[in-house]
């Protein structure tokens, strides 16, 4: 009776942590680490799990912008590369409005290179940096007809030679717009990954080269789509919503410093 009193007590002893969450404390570090070491990183069978679990979890939340024009522009590269371009640090909303008025009007690089500067600002105003982005627009569209007939090229060191591509655009027209492998790594995958223990790399790059060396294949090409909506709804930066959130049970939460 004594034993099982006290295996239940251990058992009881994680759920005061999670008490401590829901009151938006700001754990001290070495509860935070106490915690790190109990749940410990997360290695691929659990993530297997965790992945099941957020699939059926971002059905209720909208899909980001560049899965709402990718999933009508599967096998239609250019548009997955105009509207991947597009998004870089702008609203999901914003985003998805500007890339339907531009699309409307240049669905090839040569109806896009028809239109002049200001008529391509205009059409994508009021997306972030849509100066640059107007003259990107331009020089891979130029490029395009230049170098690959009009066609976008299908191969990462291609992609990333046109103007404004860098790999996370390369990974998703790779995926979404010729259903090839890659993983496209932003801000909430690379943060995500790394709260999850699952990685322990600086930057997003050193997070897309450590994926492709551990992550299954089979996730490759749906990571982006789940982690950043998770990342959007959930687990947010700064402060996510740990008591709330479906895997909390598996997540160490590596070097979290603030949560609800
Ligand atoms: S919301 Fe909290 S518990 Fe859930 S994955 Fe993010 S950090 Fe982990």
């Amino acid at each position: 009776m004594m034993l099982n009193q006290k295996l239940i007590e251990r058992k009881k002893a994680p759920l005061r942590v999670f008490e401590s969450w829901s009151l938006g404390v700001k754990l001290k570090d070495s509860k935070t680490r106490r915690l790190e070491e109990r749940i410990g990183p997360m290695d691929t069978a659990t993530l297997n799990k965790v992945l099941r679990i957020l699939r059926r979890q971002i059905r209720e939340w909208k899909v980001p912008a560049v899965g709402v024009v990718a999933e009508r522009a599967v096998d239609r590269p250019f548009e997955t590369l105009v509207s991947t371009i597009l998004s870089l640090r702008t609203k999901d909303k914003v985003t998805e409005a500007a890339s339907r008025r531009l699309l409307a009007r240049a669905p090839n690089p040569e109806a896009l290179l028809s239109l002049s500067l200001g008529e391509i600002e205009r059409l994508i105003y009021p997306v972030g940096f849509y100066h640059t982005k107007a003259k990107n627009l331009i020089g891979t569209c130029r490029s395009l007809l230049r170098n690959y007939g009009g066609r976008v090229p299908r191969s990462m060191e291609q992609l990333l030679e046109l103007p404004g591509v860098g790999r996370k655009t390369a990974n998703l027209v790779l995926t979404v717009g010729f259903g090839d492998y890659g993983i496209c790594v932003d801000t909430h995958v690379h943060r995500i990954s790394n709260l999850w223990g699952y990685v322990a790399t600086k930057t997003p790059e050193e997070t897309e080269f450590a994926l492709r060396r551990i992550l299954p294949r089979r996730h490759w090409k749906t990571f982006n789509d789940i982690l950043v909506t998770f990342g959007q709804n959930l687990c947010v930066p700064v402060s996510p919503w740990c008591s709330k959130c479906p895997i909390a049970g598996f997540c160490p939460r590596v070097g979290l410093k603030r949560f609800r």
